[in-house]
Formats: structure tokens, C-alpha cells, sequence
């Protein structure tokens, strides 16, 4: 049977100390014990059940760790103050001086920066190949490669990776994927697709708001242990974790995910299909004109849709510029960088998240400088929506 990460989450039984149906929330950042010898043996992680410092562990991360674990399939999970937390802590964890990384280069910017700019400072290198090209990920391996990384559906670009295959080129090499799965939360599921980890921004869809920054790492009991462990465990040392009362408001975003999903996807496969009809440049996974239609339909939990951001190309910044002012005028959303938002919010990638990559790589990876990325909100009336950004082409005499 197929994974249904909707049910997996449904499932779960998590109620409060005194019977509240949302899981009490434990705002302390330190716990007593009863025995001495207990707190000894937990701080050597030879107890179950037992939270020593908040930092570690909290009984509200808890819950929220559980629930993404039943969500992406893994043995556990661990949230952190950011997706940025998530993806550099992980990545800390796995890779010591001398490491190698092949990484997609279309990744978040600040993912690509930290790849790029900061790693080496810890004499760790980093090959950027197109996600898209297996060959090229399997040549870029070298005797001290410890890590592919790659998005499941790629910012800004929206390119597809397959997962499977990267995963069998990581097993055969003995070393391990990591898949950065922001864009397509419960539409892929990367652990059961054969990634060893999985990281997310929970700023995005998966909290909803955008009233909070949060990210998570999910993997097995092995490595999640590795990170807090009080020797030398990344996250246990540099400290990135969330606090309690954001987990606790991000699980009750987490369990209507499946619902926002399947109407941001609705909403952007709506709009992808007009975009098109009307002659624009559109890039949406969901459409069959997109390279990676094929391979996502094959790996994606179908019922959740191609999630909701699409791309569009104005071919240049200016362009771009007068288009997303004049919508935002008109009430179509907010010109705003982040994504999975309930309202739709666009921007210009090239010029905001992904400005941290240079502008010959960003047009060598095929990044035009007139993308602007929306990332569509829950609207209930999108053809409404529709008919005010086409009255914004026609005003601007783009169409
Ligand atoms: N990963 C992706 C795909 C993103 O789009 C972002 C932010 O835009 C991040 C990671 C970083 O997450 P955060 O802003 O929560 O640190």
C-alpha cells in the first residue's frame, strides 16, 4: 500500500497531561530529578523517558518531532529555530574537515551560500552539478565524498530530483542523501524514496503563518541521536533549537497541511494552465511541458497535487518589478520573498533568494533574471485571482 502521510499524522494520539486535546505545553528549560544517579545516566543517554535541558530535548519538541517522523516515515525527528539551522546542523553533523559535498546548484540561496562561502572555512569542499544530471552527480564523486544533497522539487527553478536513483548512487557509494523537502511537504516523501535524511523550513508550508521561522531534520534513531548527543553532537553543541511555544503552535498548523496542500496545489495548477493558455513563459511541474512531469508523477503521493509555486518568465528584472507592484496593488498578494503562505506572495528570485548566487551561475543554471516565483495562496475563488493578474498584463501591455 501506498504512504499516506495524511493518515500517518491523523493517527497519532497526543493529548495533554490533564486530557487537553493539543498536548500541554512544557515551558521549562530545565527538569528535576528524583535520583542523582538518574541524571548521570541520562546525560550518558543510558535512560528513556527522561528530559535533562531543553536544549536537548522538550517534551513539547516532542510531539512535534513525532509528528513529522510519522509524516516523512523516519524513526525520528528533531525542530530547530529555522530551515537554515536544520540544513547547516545537518549537514555539520555528517561532514568533517576534508569532506567533499556534490550539491545541486539550484538550491535556496542561503543553502547555496553556505555550501559555497562558508564550508570552506571548515576545509569542506562542494561540486554544483545540474540535479537533473545523474551522470554528472555520479562523476562528481570523489574517494572523500560524504554527502549528495539536492531539493525535491528545486527553488527557484522548480526542477524535479529523483530521488530513487540519487539514493542508489549514494548506496553505492556508501554515503549518504540528503533532501531538502520545503517545497513538497506529504507530496514527496523522500525518507521512503530512499533518503537517509530530510530536512525542511517549517517557515513555509508546513507552519502556514508565516508568524514564525522553524525547521526540523528527519532521519533515523542513529543519526538524530548523533546530533544531541552532549560530547559532540552538532545540535546539541551549537544550540539551534526550537522553542517549545513555536512547537507547540506549528504541530495544530501541521495536522490541516494535508488540506492547505491539496488547495495551494489546486489553486496552482489553475493558474499554470491559464498562464499558459494566455502565452507566457510558465513553469509548473504539474503541467506536462515540464521536464520533470514524469518523474514527479511517478514518485509524488498523488492526492496532494504538484504543490503550489510556479515560475514565470518576464525576461527582465524591470518587468518583473512593475508586474508584482502592480498586483500587489490590486490585491492579487503580497510582494514578499518565503512561500506556503495562505495568501500568494511573489517574487523576483533571481533578485531576492536567490540573489546570493552569482549572475553567471544563476544564468548558467538557466535562471532568468525575469523570474518571478509565486507561491499561490488558499484562495477560494482562483479564477477571480486569475482574471485580476491577467487585467495586470493587459494594463502593462504584456500580453
Ligand atoms: N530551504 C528552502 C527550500 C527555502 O526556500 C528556505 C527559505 O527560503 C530555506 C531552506 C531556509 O529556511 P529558513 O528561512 O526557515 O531558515
Amino acid at each position: 500500500m501506498k504512504f499516506d502521510p495524511a493518515k500517518a499524522v491523523q493517527k497519532l494520539e497526543q493529548f495533554g497531561e490533564f486530557g487537553g486535546v493539543n498536548p500541554s505545553i512544557t515551558d521549562s528549560s530545565t527538569f528535576t530529578f528524583l535520583g542523582a544517579n538518574t541524571m548521570l545516566d541520562t546525560f550518558h543517554g543510558e535512560t528513556e523517558g527522561c528530559f535533562l535541558y531543553s536544549r536537548h530535548w522538550n517534551p513539547t519538541n516532542k510531539y512535534l518531532s513525532d509528528a513529522l517522523a510519522a509524516m516523512e516515515g523516519t524513526e525520528s525527528a528533531w525542530v530547530t529555530a529555522s530551515g537554515m539551522a536544520a540544513i547547516t546542523n545537518a549537514i555539520l553533523q555528517l561532514c568533517n574537515s576534508g569532506d567533499h559535498i556534490v550539491s545541486s546548484v539550484t538550491t535556496y540561496g542561503g543553502t547555496f551560500a553556505f555550501l559555497k562561502n562558508y564550508l570552506p572555512k571548515f576545509n569542506i569542499s562542494v561540486s554544483f552539478v545540474n540535479p537533473t544530471d545523474l551522470n554528472a552527480i555520479e562523476k562528481a564523486i570523489k574517494p572523500n565524498t560524504k554527502l549528495i544533497y539536492t531539493e525535491a522539487m528545486t527553488n527557484p527553478l522548480l526542477q524535479i530530483s529523483d530521488i530513487p536513483a540519487m539514493a542508489e548512487i549514494a548506496n553505492k557509494n556508501g554515503i549518504k542523501l540528503m533532501v531538502d523537502n520545503t517545497f513538497t511537504p506529504m507530496i514527496i516523501s523522500p525518507y521512503k524514496l530512499g533518503a537517509h535524511i530530510v530536512v525542511y523550513s517549517m517557515t513555509k508550508f508546513i507552519n502556514g503563518k508565516n508568524d514564525a521561522v522553524a525547521g526540523a531534520i528527519c532521519a533515523d534513531n542513529v543519526f538524530i541521536n548523533s546530533l544531541i548527543d552532549v560530547n559532540n553532537g552538532t545540535a546539541m553543541l551549537l544550540g539551534p533549537v526550537l522553542d517549545p511555544l513555536r512547537s507547540s503552535s506549528i504541530l495544530k498548523n501541521l495536522n490541516t497541511l494535508h488540506i492547505r496542500m491539496k488547495q495551494h496545489s489546486k489553486n496552482a495548477m489553475y493558474l499554470a494552465e491559464k498562464f499558459a493558455e494566455i502565452g507566457l513563459k510558465v513553469s509548473y511541474p504539474g503541467l506536462k511541458s515540464h521536464p520533470g512531469h514524469e518523474l514527479m508523477t511517478k514518485n509524488m503521493n498523488t492526492e496532494f497535487g504538484y504543490s503550489g509555486l510556479i515560475a514565470i518568465d518576464m525576461e527582465t528584472a524591470e518587468k518583473a518589478g512593475k508586474l508584482m507592484e502592480l498586483m500587489q496593488d490590486k490585491g492579487v498578494g503580497y510582494l514578499a520573498v518565503s512561500l506556503g503562505y495562505f495568501k500568494t506572495l511573489f517574487s523576483n528570485s533571481g533578485k531576492s533568494t536567490s540573489s546570493e548566487v552569482p549572475e553567471d551561475v544563476q544564468k548558467e543554471m538557466g535562471l532568468s533574471e525575469g523570474l518571478v516565483r509565486f507561491s499561490v495562496g488558499l484562495d477560494n475563488d482562483i479564477e477571480d485571482t486569475f482574471q485580476t493578474i491577467k487585467s495586470c498584463l493587459k494594463e502593462l501591455k504584456y500580453i
